[in-house]
């Protein structure tokens, strides 16, 4: 049975903002319950009043995923009783939302998306030990009115690998208009269908990583589901570590019964207005790919893996100043990744400096260290980012001094004296067989250039 699957996402987005959306008070990490107001607890007569810096920084994400900015927007309440909402509403977008019909390419398709909407977070609900075993829980209102972007797209993945390319190439985008940073909140709710069936919606989902584990789970039980001829159900679960749970059956968003939030007015944007954040963007991800291609003629898959973090990218452009940048690009874009993905760990999650990446491609540079050594090398660098040639000496991957090496050769001369016979009478094969003794003995700390220069000229002597 070959059913596609079709994914969707809605990517909530925690926007670097230093106070909250609808107040002054601070989003920075403090001891629970201590930024909050009368706004962001909901008490009676407090007046929401709307946060220009959160609409600015949703309409330049806007602008980078292509999306239609409408003249006007507005907020409502969506109505629902949990005890981390005060209000008993949230402040959303339902019927106006800032931005619609936008998209961002991965992979040559086009990822659509459908809308963006800002809402505000509700505060933090912690379960001592766990969710099914706690006798209380512990509400911490600090995250309470928080401003979030909610980005929904259309569901045109059909794996999970189109969907961590996506959100890779998504964060680096945020991260380069500089609206949010590691430290924000970045959560995703994922709907999965197969076929023709129902769909199912995983909530809540903290990185990436869990989110290509729960897609790639949920694909595989709906399909159990379906080959052991039971019918799959419109759901709602939760990602439970490596598997998905069932939560409730899945309510229709008009149930939420959504209404105009009567506090605030309508967000009017003038063309003029977008027009000004838009001649202000930072440069992108993709531009930054381009401008890497032609200034240091590297090439465009290079490119585009490089820019896919955005701390890599700056890393590379580091690394330039001092290292011939196409040299650098092939050691980033393929060993580099390789070390990475092999490890399940993005770049951004390790410690390497450019400074000690820089000394380790010198070491391969100035041929004190071999191509196969400085994989070896790497491997460990990237767990253990330290002084690349104290851990080269440490593990014994330094190449062979001259001294040494020449010592070396004059061993496997004489131990092969038929050889250098046949050599020297001009069967210039058994140079190859000589080279490889050497580099043999040397276990690969020797260069094959340097030897086959030294065995040609002690050759004679043997
Ligand atoms: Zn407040």
């Amino acid at each position: 049975m070959h059913l596609n699957a079709k994914i969707g996402l809605e990517i909530h987005v925690q926007l670097n903002t230093k106070s909250k959306l609808f107040c002054t008070c601070s989003t920075n990490l403090a001891k629970p319950n201590s930024h909050v107001c009368e706004v962001c607890l909901g008490m009676p007569g407090s007046k929401p009043v709307l946060n220009k810096k959160a609409v600015d920084f949703s309409v330049m994400l806007a602008l980078a995923l292509n999306c239609k900015v409408p003249k006007i927007s507005r907020f409502d309440r969506k109505t629902y009783f949990y005890p981390d909402l005060p209000k008993n509403y949230q402040i959303t977008q339902y019927n106006f939302p800032i931005a619609q019909k936008g998209y961002l390419q991965i992979l040559n398709k086009k990822i659509q998306i459908r809308r963006i909407q800002i809402e505000e977070d509700p505060g933090a609900i912690t379960y001592p030990y766990h969710i099914d075993v706690s006798k209380y829980s512990l509400i911490d209102y600090n995250r309470s009115g928080f401003p979030l972007c909610e980005v929904v797209t259309e569901p045109d993945f059909s794996s999970s690998k189109e969907v961590k390319k996506f959100l890779k190439m998504f964060i680096s985008m945020i991260k380069h208009l500089g609206i949010y940073s590691s430290n924000n909140s970045f959560r995703v709710d994922t709907n999965v269908s197969i076929g023709r069936n129902p769909r199912v919606e995983i909530k809540n989902i903290g990185s990436i990583k869990d989110v290509v584990s729960a897609i790639e789970y949920e694909i595989y039980r709906q399909k159990f589901v379906l080959e052991s001829g039971k019918k799959i159900t419109q759901q709602t679960r939760r990602f439970a570590g490596s598997t998905t749970e069932a939560m409730r059956e899945k309510e229709t968003e008009e149930e939420y019964g959504h209404i105009i939030d009567p506090d605030l007015p309508p967000i009017v944007l003038t063309a003029l207005h977008i027009n000004q954040i838009k001649k202000k963007l930072p440069e992108l991800p993709y531009q930054r790919a381009k401008r890497m291609f032609n200034q240091y003629k590297i090439n465009k898959h290079q490119a585009l893996a490089i820019v896919s973090e955005k701390e890599l990218a700056d890393f590379y452009e580091k690394v330039v100043k001092h290292i011939e940048p196409k040299f650098a690009a092939g050691w980033i874009s393929t060993q580099l990744l390789k070390v990475l993905n092999y490890n399940n760990i993005y770049f951004s999650e390790i410690n390497l400096t450019s400074q000690q990446f820089i000394s380790f491609l010198k070491l391969i540079q100035a041929k004190e260290i071999s191509d196969r050594a400085a994989d070896l090398l790497l491997r460990e660098l990237v767990l253990k980012p330290q002084n690349p040639k104290k851990l080269a000496e440490k593990l014994n991957l330094l190449n062979l001094t001259e001294d040494e090496l020449s010592k070396l050769i004059n061993i496997v001369l004489k131990k092969n004296k038929d050889s250098v016979d046949q050599y020297k009478k001009g069967k210039t094969k058994v140079l190859a067989f000589l080279i490889g003794q050497v580099i043999r003995e040397s276990k690969g700390r020797a260069d094959a250039k340097i030897v086959k220069e030294l065995i040609m000229k002690k050759s004679f002597l043997y």
